[in-house]
């Protein structure tokens, strides 16, 4: 019955790479890669050996051969072959009267869990199935070879050897892989989800925008028009000229940034101006409040208020909260919305104000949920998506709303020092 405690520990080991995926992976919009696998998985085998069952000295059980399959079939060919030398280094230092028999149990496991792991991925069907059969093989093999190796040994712990090893293979591989394959297909529905709804944010966008564009091209037609028929001096000519490059740039900002929008980006983290990004995003989302009826204004914010962020992710963070707000005030008369950017002692706040339908007290508890949405098209991806991006970002966010007032969402993020002045600046402030 002693062992029950020890076979516990090994289930609990057996939860490692789980527990550490919901850890490092809760608030990213990624897959696990294959170092996350390999480092998991070299962790779960330094625990599992070190505490082991084990009846005679030096002879040890623990779920090395379930992890190494989990590292070959989650981490590929790479992972389990750093699996094995950190299992050949450990076990070899370990030494004692069952090293002999290890190496022999692994010259046929290894092999297996790569044949295994091959099935595994080729036939999703079977999956569970194949589990099973791993489990149940990596206990009756290691049993068959000490009946060879350890008769003895075998037959003095009969009862431990035939119930402690499959029970603790089986259920440790089922643990592993259930569990670890839930939340990997968890994270995989909410990307999905979330490449959706970008996606459908990108679509809206550019529905309004066509309209957007249409009107400055009008403009800039007719004053071409009236440049060809017309006699006109050449100061208005280059009025009208002047007009003209003001529309086709604007027009190109707007489309420049819509662009930047629709296409993947960098991963990496780097100073943004928040006054200019609200700004930016700003512009492209008045065409969306123009066709929701909805008037969209920044206010005259403070210069030099940045902070450390992925400019895609930010904007999209951004876009996701004003779409929101403006589609709030879609049903209310004379529909508002604004984004207002100021700076504190160490935070850079963002406030994103609408006076639109607002939300209940239990509403707004379940904001940030995955797929909580009261629309009708709606994916409820985009909030969850912006909390996490926040809080990756070391910040906060707060909401303040009233049912049938508005809404007052208010992210603060850690501002980045102020850019010191140029030198004849320097020179003037002293
Ligand atoms: P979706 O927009 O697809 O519904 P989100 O995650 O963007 O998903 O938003 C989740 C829910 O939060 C929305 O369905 C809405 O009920 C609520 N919500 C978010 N922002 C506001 C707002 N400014 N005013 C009122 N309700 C809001
Ligand atoms: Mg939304």
């Amino acid at each position: 019955m002693s062992y029950v405690k020890d076979i516990l520990l090994q289930l609990l080991f057996a939860l490692t790479p789980f527990v550490l995926y919901n850890i490092y992976y809760r608030d990213k919009a990624i897959h696990f890669s294959k170092p996350f696998i390999v480092i998991t998985c070299m962790i779960c085998l330094l625990l599992s050996m070190t505490f082991p069952l084990s009846v005679e000295d030096g002879i040890i059980f623990d779920i090395r051969y379930v992890i190494m399959f989990f590292g070959l079939v989650f981490g590929g060919m790479t992972a389990g072959m750093i699996l094995l030398l950190e299992f050949m280094a450990y076990r070899l230092s370990l030494g004692g009267a069952g090293l002999f028999s290890a190496l022999i149990i692994l010259s046929i496991t290894f092999p297996l869990s790569l044949l295994l792991s091959f099935l595994y991925r080729r036939y999703s069907k079977w999956r569970m199935l194949i589990v099973l059969i791993a489990g149940l093989l990596f206990s009756v093999i290691p049993i068959g070879v000490m009946l060879v190796t350890e008769r003895r040994y075998v037959m003095d712990n009969l009862t431990f050897n035939i119930l402690a090893m499959p029970v603790q293979n089986s259920l440790g591989i089922w643990l592993l892989f259930t569990l670890f394959h839930k939340a990997v297909s968890d994270k995989q529905l909410y990307l999905d989800y979330l490449r959706i709804e970008k996606v459908d944010t990108i679509n809206h966008v550019a529905a309004s925008l066509a309209h957007e564009v249409r009107n400055p091209l009008t403009a800039v037609s007719g004053f071409l028009k009236l440049m060809r028929n017309e006699a006109l001096s050449p100061e208005k000519t280059r009025q009208f000229i002047d007009i003209c490059m003001e529309e086709i740039k604007r027009t190109e900002l707007i489309l420049s940034e819509y662009l930047s929008i629709s296409k993947p980006g960098k991963r990496q983290y780097e100073p943004v101006d928040l006054s200019e990004l609200s700004n930016a995003i700003v512009e492209i989302m008045t065409p969306y409040a123009n066709m929701n009826n909805v008037h969209l204004s920044p206010f005259e914010n403070g210069p030099d208020i940045r902070v450390s962020a992925n400019p895609n992710e930010i904007k999209q963070l951004l876009i996701n909260f004003l779409k929101n707000a403006i589609e709030a005030c879609s049903s209310v008369s004379n529909g508002q919305v604004s984004i207002r950017v100021s700076r504190e002692a160490h935070h850079a706040k963002i406030a994103i104000l609408d006076n639109g339908i607002g939300m209940s007290k239990e509403q707004v508890d379940r904001l940030g949920i995955i797929y909580f949405s009261t629309k009708n098209k709606g994916t409820g991806v985009g909030l969850t998506y912006s909390y996490q991006l926040i809080r990756s970002m070391n910040g906060e966010v707060s909401v303040r709303s009233e049912p049938g007032k508005g809404t007052e969402f208010l992210i603060s993020l850690p501002l980045l020092p102020a850019q010191s002045p140029p030198d004849a600046m320097r020179s003037i402030t002293g």
